[in-house]
């Protein structure tokens, strides 16, 4: 059986403990095994990267790049390979599997750039004698919580500008798809990242909740549902910590009446049902105006026909299985509850779940609303949900009664209307004509509302000042002439 190991002090690092099967869910069998972490092996991996802490803040600059330039040459040498792990243990397909690299990459990228973007600022003469520099310092120790659903971009979004800032970074990665993290540290080290400033250390909530508690962590970056950023968020500040915990989402697409039908359905197939919706950008709810659903329907409806699922390494497929049965049964179990509650089942693509591995086809719902589960709840599954609503205004509401912010799309040909939305609704990342609207790495990637706890978002210039607390330095170079005593309270004039 494939052992997936932690990864501490430079190398993968097998410690026995709790074992966890980790499945392919193409084939519904089991593809390795993980052991959790105890007590003692987070004890051991926080003080790793203590110790790394100290070590990489007072690496230069130069050899801060370096090691970030030669990692982004590995990611791109090893990319089949990455794409080929993520697919084994997350099922999307492989196109979509280098997707997330070429996304995660952006991140280190822009890391690459650290000895523009750590730059002070330098204030010559502020009184007389006296100059004023600041400089921003990495906080030491920070802990990176990832999700299942993009096993290497988000430990990259994390770890390139934590690595840039000059702190330890401990990687706590889904146990559903473990092993990229590890090869994450691998290349890291092949870079000549100094061991003990990059960890990965296995486990579930027992582990979480050691790590965000602990004395030694400085800062908690967590992404993935709701519930659990919440509470990291609750316990982390409570602890002291720095934290920023993005959470689920549940993205509106709103098709105005005078949108063009192709383009809008195009978008709405390929942002409802990429990865198998296991998005946290994935479209889960269109909003059609007016009198634009029924065309709408129907021209996405035509379009789920031409949809392949299968396994994701196989050629033509467009996307893959779901994480777990249970995800797959939840999922089904949705669209029953659905019609249970008058929602018109447009399309049904339960009838895959007989097949081995972890699949649920396609399904479209028509007339989900607030206060039915299918419009409530993140059901994170290739399930796209329409409520139809009379005019923009409803559309908006709708939206900003929503409890998520995560993403927001709007598809017109309006651009008056469309400069008008981006101020009405209250998401943090906004589409115009664009259906998953992630933004480039020198912006930062957060939603508002029960989508993001604390106020930093992740990665880009966000993320930096999330990784550094800043310091300002007041100096002056007196002659013992110009000494006196003066008690009153310095002014600068
Ligand atoms: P999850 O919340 O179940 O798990 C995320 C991480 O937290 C994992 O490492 C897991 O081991 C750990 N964890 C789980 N339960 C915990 C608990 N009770 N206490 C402490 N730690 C716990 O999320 P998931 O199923 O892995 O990922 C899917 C979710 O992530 C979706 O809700 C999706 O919208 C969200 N997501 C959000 C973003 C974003 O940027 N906002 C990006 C990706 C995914």
């Amino acid at each position: 059986m494939r052992q997936i190991s932690h990864f501490i002090d430079g190398v993968a690092t097998h410690i026995p403990g709790v074992k966890s099967p980790v499945y392919n869910p193409a084939t519904g069998e089991v593809s390795g095994e993980v052991q959790f972490a105890s007590s003692d092996t987070v004890e051991t991996v926080v003080a790793s990267a203590r110790a790394g802490a100290t070590r990489w803040r007072n690496a230069t600059m130069a050899q801060r790049s370096g090691v970030l330039f030669r990692f982004r040459q590995l990611l791109l040498d090893h990319a089949d390979e990455l794409a080929a792990l993520i697919t084994l243990e997350h099922g999307k397909t492989t196109p979509d599997a280098h997707g997330e690299l070429a996304r995660g990459l952006e991140s280190v990228e822009y890391a690459c750039g650290l000895s523009e973007l750590l730059k002070g600022s330098f204030s010559s003469q502020v009184a007389d004698g006296v100059d004023v520099h600041s400089l921003r310092e990495p906080v030491g120790v920070v802990v990176a919580i990832t999700p299942f659903n993009f096993p290497v971009m988000v430990p990259l979004w994390m770890l390139a500008n934590a690595l840039a800032a000059g702190n330890a970074v401990i990687v706590k990665p889904s146990e559903r798809d473990p092993s990229p993290s590890v090869r994450l540290g691998e290349l890291l080290t092949a870079a000549g990242l100094p061991d003990g400033v990059f960890s990965v250390v296995q486990g579930n909530a027992d582990v979480v909740r050691q790590l965000i508690t602990h004395p030694e962590v400085d800062a908690i970056s967590f992404v993935g549902s709701t519930p659990v950023a919440r509470s990291i968020y609750e316990t982390g500040t409570q602890a002291g910590k720095r934290v920023q915990a993005l959470g689920g989402a549940k993205n509106h697409m709103v098709v105005l009446p005078d949108a063009d039908l192709d383009v809008a359905a195009d978008a709405a197939i390929n942002a409802a049902f990429g990865s198998a919706g296991e998005r946290c950008m994935a479209v889960s709810i269109v909003v059609a105006v007016g009198g634009i659903a029924d065309a709408l329907i129907d021209a996405i409806s035509a379009r789920m026909d031409r949809l392949t699922v299968g396994p994701g390494h196989e050629a033509g497929v467009d996307f893959g299985p779901v994480i777990t049965r249970e995800s797959r049964d939840r999922i089904a179990q949705h669209v029953v509850n659905a019609a249970a509650d008058g929602v018109r089942i447009v399309r049904d693509g339960s009838d895959l779940v007989t097949r081995p591995g972890f699949f649920i086809g396609p399904c479209l719902l028509d007339g989900v609303r607030p206060g039915l589960a299918s419009y409530d709840e993140e059901i994170f599954g290739p399930v796209l949900g329409v409520v139809r609503v009379a005019d923009y205004a409803s559309a908006v509401s709708l939206i900003n009664n929503n409890p998520y912010g995560n993403g927001v799309a709007i598809f017109t040909r309006d651009g008056n209307v469309a400069r008008h939305f981006t101020r009405d609704v209250t998401v943090g990342m906004i589409g115009i004509n664009v259906p998953i609207p992630v933004p480039v790495a020198a912006y930062s990637f957060g939603g508002w509302k029960d989508s993001l706890f604390g106020d930093a978002h992740i990665y880009g210039p966000e993320g930096l000042n999330f990784y550094t607390r800043g310091k300002v330095v007041t100096t002056r170079w007196p002659q013992a002439s110009d000494s006196q005593i003066d008690l009153g309270f310095p002014r600068n004039n």
